[in-house]
């Protein structure tokens, strides 16, 4: 008779019960930020009392090992503010030595890249999104709480000097603030190798009256797109959420984020980690799962993996924002968007 090899739970690759697949891994590494985006952080980061540090060094690698040894292939440092660590770029070149991990991406607001993004190359992160909300540094002071456009948009122009061959900007676009922008932003790529993404404002815990004064349905923008021959391309398993548009007389692309459309969850292919150790299995809606204790030594990997395996059972069919349900999340600051 011939004998089925049985793999132990945990050893198998990242499959939930809806048979979607993850291959990528969203790491924030803190929860501090430097920024008040009136839509994340409108007071700043408060720190709490008695509250446990982020994750080590360590922790961070023992991490990383179990999602790489269960197929994960791509991570997305962010925060917070990621490179507000003092030990950044030791953990980027921690992920990088960790052979199945292709992909290190980074999301930053960018306050640094001027002066950094050549180390951050050199240690190994292979893509970066950075945050800009508006071209109008007045529009982005307003909304960052930041007189910083300058030196975002520098961090831009070195990233491209330095070799990165395309970058992709974040813009949450919003009513009555930066809608505007819309029509500038995609002048501005005409010529250049952005791939620029709109983002819907999510709700969050803390907002509520923000939220409803401000939302701008990402269905009108890929309206306007469609009506003026931008053409929405297919998505390899790799891909983040977003709808990517290309155009014949553009260089840049548009991604389109739209977490309240229909189908939004159907290609999830993304877990998050928080900077306390927690895994979640969606962005919204739940407490998160406890890992550190597991993330004291080589030897729990097995233990790990099994954990994670069992917990993305658990992972619902989709989010239930449409119903105003933003879960437990007060801000995305704290796992990273
Ligand atoms: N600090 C970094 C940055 O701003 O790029 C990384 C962390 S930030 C939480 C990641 C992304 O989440 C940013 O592009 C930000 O614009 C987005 N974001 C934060 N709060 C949001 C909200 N309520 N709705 C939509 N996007 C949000
Ligand atoms: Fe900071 Fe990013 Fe949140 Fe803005 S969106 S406050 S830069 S974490």
């Amino acid at each position: 008779m011939q004998t089925i090899p049985i793999k132990p739970v945990g050893q198998a690759p990242l499959v939930d019960a809806f048979q979607r697949r993850y291959y990528y891994l969203r790491l924030s590494i803190t929860d501090v930020c430097n920024f008040r985006c009136n839509y994340c952080l409108p007071n700043g980061y408060q720190p709490e009392a008695n509250k446990p540090s982020f994750l080590t060094l360590n922790e961070i690698r023992l991490v990383v090992n179990s999602f790489a040894a269960m197929g994960t292939e791509k991570v997305r440092i962010t925060g917070g503010e990621p490179t507000l660590r003092k030990d950044f770029l030791s953990i980027v070149e921690t992920i990088a030595q960790q052979p199945a991990i292709k992909h290190i991406a980074l999301t930053t607001n960018g306050y640094r890249m001027a002066k950094d993004v050549a180390d951050w190359k050199a240690a190994g992160i292979t893509s970066i999104n950075v945050s800009i909300d508006s071209l109008d540094p007045r529009l982005f002071h307003r909304i960052t709480g930041v007189d910083k456009f300058d030196d975002v948009m520098r961090g831009l122009e070195r990233a491209f000097e330095i070799g990165y061959q395309k970058v992709k900007v974040n813009s949450v676009l919003m009513k009555a603030l930066n809608e505007t922008d819309f029509d500038q932003f995609l002048a501005w790529i005409k010529d250049k190798p952005i791939q620029m993404r709109f983002i819907e404002l999510m709700q969050t815990g803390e907002m509520d009256h923000f939220f409803h004064k401000h939302h701008l349905s990402g269905q009108i923008l890929a309206d306007r797109l469609l009506k003026t021959g931008w053409i929405l391309q297919e998505k390899g398993v790799l891909d983040g959420p977003a709808n990517v548009f290309r155009h014949p007389d553009y260089v840049g692309e548009v991604g389109l984020i739209m977490p309240y459309e229909k189908n939004f969850c159907a290609s999830c292919n993304r877990l998050r980690v928080s900077a306390k150790g927690k895994l979640h299995l969606c962005l919204f809606g739940e407490e998160g799962i406890e890992l550190r204790d597991l993330l004291q030594s080589d030897d729990q990997q097995w233990q790990l993996q099994a954990r994670i395996s069992s917990a993305l059972q658990g992972k619902r069919e989709h989010h239930f924002l449409h119903q105003g349900d933003s879960g437990v999340r007060t801000n995305l600051a704290s796992i990273g968007g």
